[in-house]
């Protein structure tokens, strides 16, 4: 079979849906078509039942009682509905005393879906941490610790990083905070599905999952609410019909939960056969790319880090020109666009990646149906594209006749 192109290299963003999810979902759009809020006929008891199937396929992948999982648009509102709903729930001090209003545990390079919902309860009063990982990009139970306050209320720290698929200490930061009776929330939209959950074991109080991350569809995902020791209350953000035990009002997306429903079945079926293939492929990838380059370097932890993503910076070459040059890959770069400009990537910022090496830094990330011979091509790809952009770098040929450049003064004109 010949390779098509450009090479999908990007399941970090999203993957694609597997057909068994679609063939799965089709029904619910055309004859199962009913509002699991009906009562009253076979529509609405059929529409949920699809509903009630994935709840529970969703609750067996992560470990939890179905009545723990609520139904959402994605992990940016599961975030939102979590860190909001618990701020306000557990707040100390009243808006406008002039005492914060409580103080919430986060780290500066999670999602944009943390980070944002954070800053704007700073705004509205809370205090904020946002700790700093080292140059692995982790966050360890003891610098939460390091953080906690006696009028701590919820710490919000993610599974994987999604740029870096860096692993934090999840299982030790929740002990943490059961012992200091403090709401642990994490982000595990990069997490659930590839490597095992148990929200019991792992002490988790709140977690939030995506359907499109998962080989599911776009637009759905869940937030598992743990119902005992401690039964977590939330504020609702969202007031209607009190759909999902009133945390998140609206009528159900009916064939999308279905849809993630399937994706979490396969999941677990398949994520230790899936992420042993993975975690190959990438050691392929990567050691094609660093045993045929100098000047390279892999970011993130070493060892503790998601199977099927690679972040990789590459020196003296630019980070426009690498895309540019690689452009039958379809993978993301350490640059985001903002409205003006491209800025560099806060997460390898917060890492200590120098900002004209986090330009030049590809994020490559493996799927379900990726295959070796994608992988070959695409380190093959990067490899000349690298070369070749080298030998227009003046400071590629000072830096191979062993001049250290930052010895070096620069003229400015
Ligand atoms: C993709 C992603 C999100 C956003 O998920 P949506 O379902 O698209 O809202 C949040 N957090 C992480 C870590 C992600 O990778």
């Amino acid at each position: 079979m010949g390779l098509k192109f450009p090479i999908y290299l990007d399941h970090a963003a999203t993957t694609p849906c597997d057909p068994r999810v679609v063939e799965a979902m089709l029904p619910f759009f055309t004859e199962r078509y009913g509002n699991p809020g009906s009562r009253n006929h076979r529509f609405g008891w059929e529409a949920e039942e699809g509903v009630d199937t994935a709840r529970q396929q969703v609750a067996a992948l992560i470990g939890s009682d179905e009545k723990e999982v609520v139904f959402t648009s994605g992990a940016t509102e599961s975030n939102n509905i979590a860190i909001k709903g618990a701020a306000y729930m557990y707040e100390r001090a009243p808006a406008g005393s002039g005492r914060p209003r409580g103080h919430i545990i986060s780290a500066i390079h999670e999602h944009k879906a943390v980070l944002d919902p954070c800053k704007r309860l700073q705004k509205e009063g809370f205090d904020v941490t946002f700790l700093e990982p080292g140059s692995d990009g982790l966050i360890t139970a003891e610098m939460v610790r390091g953080a906690m306050r006696e009028d701590t209320i919820l710490v919000t720290i993610m599974w994987a990083n999604n740029e870096i698929g860096t692993i934090n200490e999840i299982r030790e930061i929740g002990a943490l905070c059961h012992e200091r009776e403090v709401i642990f929330h994490t982000d595990a939209t990069q997490w659930v599905g590839k490597m095992p959950t148990d929200v019991g074991k792992d002490n988790v109080d709140l977690l939030s999952m995506s359907g499109h991350k998962i080989y599911g569809p776009k637009g759905v995902g869940a937030l598992y609410v743990r119902r005992r020791k401690p039964r977590v209350r939330l504020q609702s953000l969202v007031d209607g019909g009190g759909q999902e035990r009133g945390f998140r009002s609206g009528t159900l997306n009916v064939p999308g939960i279905v849809g993630l429903g399937k994706a979490a079945e396969i999941a677990l079926q398949e994520m230790e056969q899936d992420g042993r293939r993975l975690l190959a492929m990438r050691t392929r990838l990567e050691n094609a790319v660093t045993a045929a380059l100098d000047v390279v370097q892999v970011n993130g932890h070493r060892e503790k880090r998601l199977p099927q993503i690679t972040n990789i910076s590459f020196g003296f070459v630019e980070g426009e020109s690498l895309m540019m040059a690689v452009k039958e890959i379809a993978c993301s770069s350490g640059s985001a666009c903002t409205s003006a400009s491209l800025e560099p990537s806060y997460v390898l910022k917060a890492l200590g990646v120098g900002d004209e090496l986090a330009h030049s830094s590809l994020r490559l990330s493996l799927g379900r149906w990726t295959t070796d011979e994608q992988v070959d091509y695409a380190a093959e790809a990067i490899v000349k594209s690298v070369k070749k952009l080298r030998e227009l770098s003046p400071l590629y040929d000072m830096h191979k006749e062993g001049i250290d450049l930052s010895k070096v003064e620069w003229a400015h004109h």
